[in-house]
């Protein structure tokens, strides 16, 4: 019996242990998982709780029941990996798990404690993130009977976790407070380090406009090096600055801790992968998925969903001892809520960035590309149910190849 050990039962290592449970012949191998949070996270709900139109409990459902039953499931906190020895160190029992072939899927998070200042005084009072659920609950509490005045989003630093949420958050604030009848009393800020609003040029240039449109000023080029709770005040490396009222912050986004502590991670704790097989580049029964990954593409839970399909080909592939063919592309698609009942859709990849006009059939869509419309906003709605019965399973039928069909260049 061979064991395959997936850490991580987030979006990736939840949806790739279904492929593999579906693949793998269960007289061969054994499929071990392990997390430390009993719970699974709907992670793009959070954007939705600050303004009430989701509650925390609605992104909350326990893990186990997405995850194959021919699993052994284990939650413990994972101490350490050690790739050389191919074993993992566990806080709880047991201690010692050997694998054959092990899938990373740590996934990201937010690291406050990286920006001076940025856990002080304000922290939760008027600094707040939305990244964590707590975050975007305490933010919602705020929000609820805030007076106005000046709300800066900042990011900290690129790259983040779903690069488009800020921008996502400031549509939705924008429209919150127009509904809360105190749009006059608050000024919107976007601080970013970015030259543009956006990544990719076609797709910032739309969504520039947009914030502009609604009134939102940008404030580009800012790196950030501290945060002055007692002027409340952001200081950029060159010593320009911005106030605010109420700061939410994404701050810099870092891969799991245990990466570090393992030596398998660069400078952010992300494993160098390589990018067409998601094989890790220094050891060959290891393979990463997600925003683990060093990959140069979005960390989002599509980008988790598109690189299974061939994540698993080359997986199956390496231990049958054939060449590795499968290619991922850096596929990532993503609905962009725009505020006022309306959402863009953007699909893209390593080499194409995100282009008008119609997903996933030329001329019929149904989903317009790069522009606003109700249905996308309808379907940003409706993902969270095909999250839970479609994506975590490993069952949503889209190819992990971006398609130029439908699509203007
Ligand atoms: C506000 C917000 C909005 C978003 N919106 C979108 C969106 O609209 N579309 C989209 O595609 N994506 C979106 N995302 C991103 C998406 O949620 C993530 O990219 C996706 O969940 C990544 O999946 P993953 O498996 O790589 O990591 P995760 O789902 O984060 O899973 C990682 C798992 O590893 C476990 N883990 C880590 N370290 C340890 C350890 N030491 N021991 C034990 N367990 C450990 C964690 O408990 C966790 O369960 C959004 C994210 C946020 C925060």
């Amino acid at each position: 019996m061979k064991t395959l050990l997936i850490l991580g039962a987030g979006t990736g290592g939840t949806l790739v242990a279904n492929k593999m449970a579906r693949r793998l012949d269960p007289r061969e191998w054994q499929i071990v998982v392990v997390d430390r949070d009993e719970r699974h996270l709907y992670q793009p709900g959070y954007l939705f709780i600050p303004f009430g139109q989701l509650a925390p409990a609605n992104v909350i459902k326990p893990k186990r029941i997405f995850l194959p039953r021919r699993a052994k499931v284990i939650f413990s906190d994972i101490e350490a990996i050690e790739p050389a020895a191919s074993c993992v160190t566990l806080t709880g029992e047991p201690r010692v798990l050997s694998y054959h072939q092990l899938i990373v899927a740590t996934g990201c998070e937010i690291a406050p404690e990286e920006v001076p200042g940025l856990e002080d005084a304000g922290w939760r009072k008027n600094i707040f993130d939305f990244y964590t659920l707590e975050g975007a609950t305490a933010l919602g509490e705020c929000l609820r009977t805030w007076p106005g005045g000046r709300l800066v989003l900042n990011v900290a630093e690129m790259p983040i976790k779903c690069p488009i949420a800020p921008l996502e958050f400031l549509f939705l604030a924008d429209c919150f407070f127009h509904q809360r009848g105190i749009r006059n009393k608050v000024e919107l800020t976007l601080v970013t380090p970015l030259s543009h609003a956006f990544t990719k040029p076609k797709a910032a240039a739309i969504l520039g406009g947009l914030l502009k449109q609604k009134g939102i000023e940008v404030v580009p080029d800012f790196a950030l090096c501290e945060v002055d709770n007692a002027r409340t005040t952001l200081v950029s490396y060159d010593n320009r600055e911005v106030g605010y009222d109420l700061l939410v912050t994404i701050p810099v986004c870092k891969g799991a801790e245990v990466i570090a502590r393992s030596g398998m991670g660069d400078e952010l704790n992300y494993v160098e992968t390589h990018k067409h097989t998601l094989q890790s580049k220094k050891w060959p029964n290891v393979w990463v998925i997600g925003d683990a990954s060093d990959a140069p593409t979005a960390k989002a839970g599509s980008v988790a969903h598109f690189m299974a399909d061939v994540l698993v080909e080359n997986f199956v592939r390496h231990i049958r001892g054939r060449a590795l063919e499968a290619q991922f592309d850096g596929h990532a698609n993503c609905f962009i809520e725009a505020g006022f009942g309306k959402s863009f859709l953007i699909d893209y990849n390593y080499t194409t960035e995100p282009l008008p006009g119609r997903f996933p059939l030329p001329v019929i869509g149904p989903f317009p590309l790069l522009k606003e419309s109700r249905l996308n906003h309808w379907c940003k709605l409706l993902f969270r149910w095909v999250y839970w019965h479609l994506l975590l399973p490993g069952r949503l039928p889209l190819p992990s190849r971006m398609s130029m069909a439908g699509k203007k260049p």
